[in-house]
């Protein structure tokens, strides 16, 4: 049953290239069956989350780390009566625009076309997500890219700056990126969104850590959220150990935090009574947790950058990384013969061999990387 304050497809803003409705499918339904289907999607699965793809089987990576999103995402929204179609589309699609080897692959590609003649405006994910679905995607006859509903193209541009915001309002007066000149709010469901994803990186990056070896078990007892989850398994299990206790642990972990966020939420909504999802945006996020369980997030996040994510091995292997990315850029960028024709002769090359480079997976951009220089910087 969805709430005044849930996005309705029936109310929909539209699409860019109108449609007629489909016969079985409301249009955020229909917007989570075209993102399923797209390239950019199937890619998700050899791109990083943390752990580089052929490190391991069993780490995340872009596409399973999206599907916990979200199925987290649904669960939510379906206790507060938000769209959880909706909630599916914008969690499925948030990180279409992600290069491979994770941020490390999109700090360099930044770094190149802001370096490039004449500088460049840069690189960044979530508008390159917003470009996956406006632009790159060639699946229709009469139009570029997947001709999304206005609410979930706003959903999956999370953040923008103000400046860019101003470019995009240029060529479509009115659209995704006012918000970030007025400084209003998204739908609810985008709001869920976002912290869902806190929700699913906090947890799984937990698992990829010890999986890896780079964290232990002692470490975590310092983090109040897992340690009061894995003492609460060990009351409830005292002979618990190893992987069970774990994952055990996280999935208290995942239940609290899910459940405090209903919790603040709905207080939220109660106190602040929106109408419509129109009143929503003018509104600040209702969309959050508990003061306390914020601050236990922010330990937990404090922790996850200092021990997992700056680890010497994960700082190691993201200079190479970052070296596989611009090695690239800079190869195709001296010889455009080395690159597909349709990137070669795009109006503007900079911007083509960013997009070629940030569509490809992990594992296609070493190939690459070995073809053009010769070199293996993951043996
Ligand atoms: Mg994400």
């Amino acid at each position: 049953m969805l709430q005044a304050y849930a996005c309705d497809p029936r109310h929909s803003r539209g699409r860019r290239y109108p449609q007629d409705p489909a016969p079985t499918r409301d249009e955020f339904q229909r917007d989570r069956d075209r993102i399923v289907h797209c390239t950019a999607f199937r890619r998700l699965v050899y791109k990083t989350q943390v752990f580089l793809n052929h490190e391991g089987d069993l780490f995340r990576t872009r596409l399973t780390h999206s599907l916990e999103v979200a199925q987290l995402g649904r669960s939510i929204a379906r206790e507060l009566g938000l769209n959880e179609d909706l909630v599916e589309a914008i969690a499925l699609a948030h990180d279409l625009g992600h290069t491979p080897f994770g941020h490390a692959g999109q700090d360099q590609l930044n770094e190149c076309l802001r370096a490039a003649h004449p500088p460049h405006a840069g690189f960044e994910h979530n508008l390159q997500s917003l470009r996956v679905v406006d632009t790159l995607e060639e699946r229709y006859p009469d139009h570029d890219g997947l001709n999304l509903c206005f609410e979930t193209r706003e959903g999956i541009l999370k953040h923008c700056s103000r400046r860019r915001a101003e470019q995009l309002l240029k060529r479509e007066p009115g659209g995704v990126g006012l918000r970030f000149v007025n400084g209003t709010q998204p739908s609810l469901e985008a709001q869920l969104c976002n912290l869902a994803d806190e929700i699913a990186y906090n947890a799984h990056d937990i698992d990829d850590g010890v999986r890896s070896g780079l964290l232990t078990l002692q470490q975590l007892d310092g983090v109040v959220l897992f340690a009061s989850c894995r003492d609460e398994a060990l009351a409830e299990f005292p002979r618990l150990g190893g992987r069970r206790l774990l994952f055990d642990a996280i999935r208290r972990m995942l239940s609290y935090q899910v459940h405090d966020l209903i919790a603040a939420t709905r207080a939220a909504l109660e106190a602040a009574a929106p109408a419509s999802p129109q009143a929503v945006r003018a509104l600040p996020p209702l969309v959050r947790f508990s003061s306390a369980m914020q601050a236990q997030n922010a330990q937990l996040k404090g922790f996850l950058l200092r021990q997992l994510y700056r680890h010497p091995q994960v700082v190691e292997t993201t200079n190479r990384a970052r070296q596989v990315v611009a090695d690239l850029y800079a190869v195709y960028s001296a010889e455009p013969a080395s690159l597909p024709q349709t990137v070669a002769r795009h109006a503007r090359p900079h911007r083509a061999i960013a997009d070629y480079i940030a569509g490809m997976t992990d594992r296609f951009a070493l190939r690459e990387h070995q073809r053009l220089t010769g070199e293996t910087l993951f043996p």
